[in-house]
């Protein structure tokens, strides 16, 4: 069993590779492909959970790799502020012929290129091919891996817009963007709405708790990915921008059961089930539409599935061996 650190998942999965990785999980979730039980969250004590995310990825499904795992990750909100990332954990790999373990990884930075790859996904996917602005909420980890992520699908952003809760933390996000994108202008507002007036994209990226973007605030034509509310009682987004967009989603079991906008949309009778229109994983196979005119507001909300983290543990063990890695101790 070979066990990968950060650090090398660094190297072993590429924004881009993980792009195309992604879109295939997604494609082959759809087709009935995966086995996916929801994700469970176990009290540790205090805030504090850790998260139980196990799936497989059928053999013969003709698109990607089969194998099964686990992920297991602690969710710990006040971490950040410790110096800690938020979500800490690992992915355990197996193989689908004999059941082996073949793998172990660190799950912190694998599961941040996953979740941006899978928006970059939808991104690509549902956005218009000449947004120009993207305006990011929230300066984490997140962020930073969807600014790449935005940018390998859209290389026509020109400029990027951010918006966070400590004016600080949004302003060394902008400058450490500035410096790694020097084509890009980058802006920081203080307000969420100046920074999403008029904007081609939008990511929500934050730990918030409570709607931190209005629907009233969104330009007709832009593209959403919202991606922090990951358990139903958190909201990132108010029912009007749910009501008015074109939603996509990634697994529509996990949408019911844990995406708290939506729940809460169709509880209030704002929307009905039905207003969910596809899976991504449709919209990529072609049997569903996306985008149908120039100024509807698309909408990919995000929860994140074991079957987008094992394609892309299949992938960084498949190319650690084809470098020819041995077993290593370290998890750091
Ligand atoms: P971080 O803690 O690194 O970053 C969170 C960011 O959100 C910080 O910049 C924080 O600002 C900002 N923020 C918090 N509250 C507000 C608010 N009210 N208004 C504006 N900004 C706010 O977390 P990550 O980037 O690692 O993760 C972000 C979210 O994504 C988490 O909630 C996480 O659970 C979720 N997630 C979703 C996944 C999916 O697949 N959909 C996968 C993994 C994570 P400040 O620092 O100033 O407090």
């Amino acid at each position: 069993m070979i066990v990968l650190s950060d650090k090398e998942i660094r190297s072993l999965l590429q924004m881009s590779e993980a792009v195309e990785i992604v879109e295939k999980a997604m494609i082959a979730v759809s087709d009935g492909a995966a086995n996916l039980p929801l994700r469970s969250a176990v009290d540790v004590g205090g805030p504090n959970k850790m998260g139980v995310m196990p799936g497989a990825l059928m053999p013969g499904n003709g698109r990607i790799d089969a194998c099964f795992g686990v992920k297991l990750v602690s969710l710990f909100p006040g971490n950040p502020d410790a110096g800690y990332s938020s979500h800490q954990g690992a992915i355990v790999l197996f193989e689908p012929e004999h059941g082996s373990a073949v793998g172990m990884m660190n799950a912190g930075l694998l599961t941040a290129i996953r979740t941006a790859a899978a928006s970059a996904v939808a991104t690509r996917v549902l956005a218009r091919p000449d947004c120009a602005t993207l305006a990011m909420v929230g300066a984490g980890e997140q962020a930073e891996q969807h600014l790449e992520a935005m940018l390998c699908v859209r290389p026509s952003i020109r400029e990027l817009r951010v918006a966070g809760r400590r004016r600080e933390k949004a302003d060394a996000f902008a400058s450490h963007a500035a410096e790694r994108y020097p084509e890009l202008t980058v802006r920081v507002f203080d307000d969420v709405r100046s920074a999403v007036a008029g904007a081609d994209l939008i990511c929500t990226v934050t730990s918030a708790d409570e709607p931190v973007l209005m629907g009233e605030w969104v330009a007709p034509g832009t593209h959403l990915n919202v991606v922090g509310a990951s358990i139903p009682t958190k909201r990132e987004i108010d029912e009007e921008t749910v009501a008015r967009s074109r939603l996509y989603v990634d697994y529509r079991p996990s949408t019911f059961a844990q995406a708290g906008e939506v729940i809460g949309a169709i509880e209030s009778g704002r929307i009905g089930r039905e207003h969910v229109l596809a899976e991504i994983g449709e919209v990529l196979a072609g049997k569903a539409a996306g985008r149908m005119a120039a100024d509807d507001i698309t909408l990919y909300r995000s929860l994140g599935i074991a079957a987008q983290d094992l394609a892309c543990a299949s992938h960084c063990v498949r190319e650690a061996k084809a470098r020819g890695r041995g077993v290593e101790a370290s998890l750091e």
